[in-house]
Order: structure tokens, then C-alpha cells, then sequence
């Protein structure tokens, strides 16, 4: 897995409908080395997330959209392996925004100590990074979320998922997760402690399988999913109900657009808001959120799983196995050994 030159993951291709390995490029470059003001990093782990995919088409949108033959780039940690900077020095674990490559120089603006006494390094990725954030924001800030609410969460054994519904549990609320696999379901039951599952593949009529589980009605739905899981919540919202729209993965890979929920006229009698947020947005909660997270870990009330595959090269396996539901938890890669010094 380790080499003595840089690999990097650029894209070939901007994929149509479900991306492929031919989309993208494992390529070779030498190490760089740090000049003055600057520290050379080596990647530990990288993240692939579900919004990159957004980020291959060529549009607008909140991020500016990845160039062709661009190496890629993503949320990662890695160890200061050399450094010419007074505010880093060697040995240090940093988070970083340089994923999609094993090792890389900057001048360190872009970069975030990170303490792995304070929770595994792979950690910072997932519930205790960006997407931990993202579950935080989105239940508590923008679904206004009450203690002792009826909650239901889509994509609930994934990363942002399985901290929204744990975030619930500890706020007292009657909370169901759906998922796409008999594990993951198991997983939610037993470990995060949901009160039900809903195994949306296997379930038939998704709506009435919602209705059966909430026959109170839902007051939070926080969707990551869209579709048909959005149309299943709009029918089985209560007065006043929040859906802060955190995703919509189900048609990220369509080639048209698919058409909206049939029922979204539910929203005026019951007074729905839905709100759609990015998680940039709310950086400003990163030293409550860190609090928050780190007094429920310690009351057990937080457990986390991930999937991490192993070597750059299979970077757009991982990527692409997201949309097939591969991962439990955080979907990462290892590309550099633990301790890179
Ligand atoms: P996950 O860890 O949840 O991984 C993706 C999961 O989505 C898969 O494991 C799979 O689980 C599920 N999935 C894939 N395709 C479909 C489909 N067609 N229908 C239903 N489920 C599907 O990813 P994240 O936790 O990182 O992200 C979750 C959502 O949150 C995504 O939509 C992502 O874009 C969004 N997001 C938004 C942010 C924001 O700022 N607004 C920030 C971060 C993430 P299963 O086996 O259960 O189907």
C-alpha cells in the first residue's frame, strides 16, 4: 500500500448516471517537499462522501464543480511528516481538505490539529467531523428538534444517519431508522438503540410501513435519502412537523430529473416547514458540537461503525460503493500507515 512516490485519484471522466472505475485515474507523482512556511503531510485516511458525486457534474452549485484531469479532493487526516511552518511541527495529526492523494505540502492555513487521545483519528471523518456536524446541525438548528419527539430518520445506518437517531435517542425521542440491509437494521436495534427499524428494500409499501411505525405521526423526518422515503414521510407528518433536508442520494446518479413527492401538498394543511442546509454553514457550532458529542460518547450513548477499504487505488470502489449501500457507518479509505513518522 505504501510507495515511494505520491499517488493521487484525478477524474478521467465526468460519469453519466452511476459513475465507474474508467471515470477516474490512479496516477503518479513525485513526493513534494516543503519549503519555507510550509509542512509536508502524509495522509492516513481519506473520506468519500455521497455530495462528491454532485461536485463531477459540471454546474454551479455550492461547491464549485471538480475539472477533468483535476485531482480530487476531499476531507482527509494525516501526519505532519516535515515541517518549515512555526505553528506545526513533526508528528503532528492534522484534518485537512487534501484527501483523494497520500501526501501533499501546504503552507497549513487549510489545516485542523486534531488530538487522537480525544477520539480515534478516523473519527474526525466521520461522527466527530463533518458529517457528525452535519447530523448536529440538522436535527437540533434547523429540525428544531424537542425532547421526547417522534423522529424518523432515512439512511440511518450511515454516517450522518446513525448520529441523528443517537442524537434523538439521547434527547428522548421515539425514534425509527430505515436502512437497506438486514445488518445494518440490526446494527441500529442493538447498538444506537433505536426503538424501529424499517428495511426499505424488503418492507413493500414504504408509506404504509412508516404509518405502521409512527401511528402518532412524525414530527422530525430528516431526510438523506429523497424519493420515496420523502414521499412515505409527507404522508405521515404531524401538525406543525420539520424535515430539514440534509440529502436526496437516491437521485444523485439520475440522468433526469425524477419527479417530486405527488404529495407535497400535505405541507399546507399541516403546516409543514421542510428546509434544506449545508453543513458549511454551520461551522460556527464546532466547539458545542465537540462538547455535546464528547459527553454522550462517554455516557455510552454514541457508538459509531465504519467501513474503511484499504490503498488509494481503491478509493473509487469505496466512492462508488456508497451508492449500493456497501458501507455501515463511515465509508473510508486508508492510504498511509497510522504513524507516517
Ligand atoms: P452514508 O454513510 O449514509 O452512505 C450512503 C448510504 O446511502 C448508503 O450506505 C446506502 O445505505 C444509502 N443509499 C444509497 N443509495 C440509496 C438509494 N438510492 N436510496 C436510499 N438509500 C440509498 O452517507 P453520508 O452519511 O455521508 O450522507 C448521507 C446523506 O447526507 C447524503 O445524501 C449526503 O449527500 C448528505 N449530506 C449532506 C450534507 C449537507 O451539508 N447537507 C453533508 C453531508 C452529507 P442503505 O444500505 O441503507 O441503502
Amino acid at each position: 500500500m505504501t510507495s515511494q512516490k505520491n499517488r493521487e485519484i484525478r477524474l478521467k471522466k465526468r460519469p453519466h448516471g452511476m459513475p465507474s472505475a474508467a471515470d477516474f485515474e490512479l496516477v503518479e507523482t513525485p513526493i513534494p517537499t516543503a519549503g519555507q512556511g510550509q509542512v509536508l503531510v502524509r495522509n492516513i485516511f481519506m473520506s468519500v462522501d455521497p455530495y462528491m458525486r454532485g461536485r463531477m457534474v459540471d454546474r454551479e452549485s455550492y461547491t464549485p464543480p471538480f475539472q477533468i484531469g483535476e485531482t480530487l479532493s476531499g476531507g482527509a487526516v494525516g501526519q505532519v511528516v516535515e515541517s518549515k511552518n512555526d505553528r506545526f511541527k513533526k508528528g503532528d495529526y492534522v484534518s485537512n481538505f487534501a484527501g483523494w492523494r497520500e501526501w501533499f505540502v501546504t503552507e497549513g492555513g487549510d489545516l485542523q490539529k486534531v488530538d487522537p487521545a480525544v477520539a480515534p483519528l478516523s473519527a474526525y471523518l466521520g461522527t466527530f467531523g463533518m458529517p457528525g456536524l452535519t447530523a448536529y446541525a440538522g436535527l437540533l438548528k434547523v429540525g428544531e428538534l424537542k425532547e421526547g419527539e417522534r423522529v424518523f430518520v432515512s439512511g440511518a445506518a450511515g454516517a450522518v444517519g446513525a448520529v441523528v437517531a443517537q442524537i434523538a435517542k439521547a434527547k428522548g425521542c421515539y425514534v425509527v431508522g430505515s436502512a437497506g440491509a438486514t445488518d445494518k437494521c440490526d446494527w441500529l436495534l442493538k447498538e444506537a438503540g433505536v426503538d424501529k427499524v424499517i428495511h426499505y428494500k424488503s418492507c413493500g409499501d414504504l408509506s404504509k410501513a412508516v404509518r405502521d411505525a409512527f401511528p402518532q405521526g412524525i414530527d422530525v423526518y430528516f431526510d438523506n435519502v429523497g424519493g420515496e422515503h420523502l414521499n412515505a414521510a409527507l404522508a405521515n407528518m404531524r401538525m406543525n412537523g420539520r424535515i430539514p433536508v440534509c440529502g436526496m442520494i437516491a437521485q444523485y446518479n439520475a440522468t433526469e430529473l425524477p419527479p417530486g413527492p405527488s404529495n407535497i401538498i400535505n405541507v399546507i394543511p399541516m403546516r409543514i416547514m421542510i428546509k434544506g442546509f449545508i453543513v458549511s454553514d454551520w461551522f460556527n457550532l464546532m466547539p458545542e458540537f465537540i462538547r455535546d458529542m464528547s459527553g454522550w460518547a462517554k455516557a455510552g450513548k454514541l457508538k459509531w461503525k465504519e467501513t474503511v477499504v484499504d490503498g488509494i487505488e481503491n478509493a473509487p470502489k469505496a466512492f462508488i460503493g456508497l451508492f449500493h449501500g456497501e458501507n455501515t457507518g463511515k465509508m473510508l479509505v486508508r492510504v498511509g500507515p497510522d504513524k507516517a513518522v
